[in-house]
């Protein structure tokens, strides 16, 4: 059994609007973000999303009688300070999460005090949770995969070693941002008919579909994480950007990787929806009849059992001239975290076989999750089929690639029967012309 009673479908807070049905952020999910009032100089604190409300913990922390022990594994959370409070692991993590699930259900003792600590959500604003010390995007989406691979190599889609080794890169973790910042085109150097590359904006940006997984525990130089502990290292998730410019990537990538065509910027949703959260969508860990068994050190029951996530995904487009006329964002496409071939613990276990060590505050992209239909593309690579099939979009705009003006914005949520649907939240970003 992996959910607890903060997972109970019938749990209500005394925030009135997180029991209105379809919120996103009910009391079953209590995400964590850092945030302040916004245009204000206030400083950084940590905060729980509830229904539109956000608990300030900084002021919780102090203002309401918490109980045995409490104080003091609220206290990191108190001084705004995200990383510390992971280093006290998840049986502290749980801990906290049913203190603050009791404190926000209706009737509680705290509720009275806690009322004078919430911040409206719409008043907010929001920087990065924690400091990320390094960032690395994997490429666990298989359908994703064998379409760019069909694009780039017809004869030969997806590449052998994809069903045995989760394939990753070292990306830059000093350009990942939060929601709401402007993503500036990027300059860089482009393959022309011309003897001579050109240098100059790119003229394919692209967004990626993905999931930040947040690691929440360090492990020392050379001693890998098995698949067993690797669930422990796992604090939570976010939805990810990972910004692309696809003319610079096809003529920098070989023989090294992606490079300057994805570290101008990736973007995060601030609220990071904890592990515990996701208890209820856990699921078994399904590979098409035929495929290889992982090898042994990517293997363990839990993580057959339990290791996939049942998270939705959806991608929604919104171009200047959409807005200016008042025209709703049109969604671009739609997939579920199902369609990953490895999980994130099989990532970490991975990730540290070689004896490399993660950090707290590490964050690991999922890679691009695309679903296997024309309409389940996570990016425009393979929406438009390498820009050769336009899209047609409300108001007759066509879009190959993206285009200054345009907003993309990445949604993800959870939803199971027997279980309250929780927002994993959603990532923005809207493109600036080159400078
Ligand atoms: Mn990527």
């Amino acid at each position: 059994m992996l959910t607890d009673a903060t997972h109970d479908p019938v749990l209500r807070s005394w925030v009135e609007s997180a029991n209105a049905p379809g919120c996103l952020t009910p009391i079953q999910n209590l995400p964590y973000a850092r945030f302040r009032t916004a245009h204000s100089d206030e400083p950084w604190r940590i905060g729980v999303a509830i229904g539109d409300q956000i608990l300030d913990l900084a002021a919780a922390a102090h203002h309401a009688p918490w109980g045995e022990g409490l104080d003091e594994l609220l206290e990191p959370l108190a001084q705004g300070d995200l990383a510390a409070f992971m280093a006290l692991g998840r049986p502290v993590w749980r801990t906290v999460r049913a203190a603050l699930s009791a404190a926000l259900a209706e009737g509680s003792v705290q509720g009275p005090f806690l009322e004078l600590c919430l911040v409206p959500l719409a008043q907010a604003e929001f920087t990065l949770p924690c400091p990320i010390g390094d960032y690395t995007d994997f490429y666990v989406g298989i359908h994703h995969a064998r379409s760019v691979g069909s694009l780039l190599r017809p004869d030969n889609p997806l590449l052998p070693n994809y069903k045995w080794v989760p394939i990753g890169y070292h990306g830059r973790a000093s350009s990942v941002i939060v929601e709401g910042d402007g993503i500036r085109r990027p300059m860089g150097q482009i393959k022309s008919e011309l003897e001579v590359p050109l240098f100059g904006p790119t003229r394919r940006l692209d967004h990626e579909l993905e999931l930040g997984l947040w690691i929440g525990a360090a492990n020392a130089l050379g001693h890998p994480v098995g698949i067993e502990a690797a669930e422990d290292v796992l604090f939570g998730i976010t939805p990810l950007n990972d910004w692309s410019a696809r003319d610079i990537q096809t003529w920098e990538y070989q023989p090294l990787g992606p490079f300057l065509a994805k570290s101008f910027a990736t973007s995060v949703s601030p609220w990071i929806v904890t592990f515990e959260a996701l208890a209820p969508f856990r699921r078994p860990l399904l590979r098409p009849a035929g495929d290889p068994a992982p090898l042994p050190y990517l293997d363990c029951a839990f993580n057959r059992e339990h290791g996939a996530l049942d998270i939705e995904l959806e991608v929604w487009l919104q171009t200047a001239r959409m807005r200016e006329a008042g025209t709703a964002p049109v969604r671009l496409s739609h997939s579920s975290a199902l369609d990953a071939y490895w999980t994130p613990a099989q990532l970490v276990a991975h990730h540290t076989s070689n004896g490399c060590n993660l950090r707290i505050g590490d964050l690991l992209g999922t890679g691009t999750i695309s679903g296997p239909g024309p309409d389940q593309g996570g990016s425009l690579f393979e929406l438009t089929r390498g820009g050769r099939d336009p899209i047609t979009l409300p108001g007759g705009e066509r879009r190959s690639f993206l285009e200054d003006g345009d907003s993309v914005v990445l949604q993800a949520w959870c939803d199971a029967p027997g279980a309250v649907r929780i927002g994993l939240g959603a990532v923005s970003g809207t493109v600036l012309a080159a400078a």
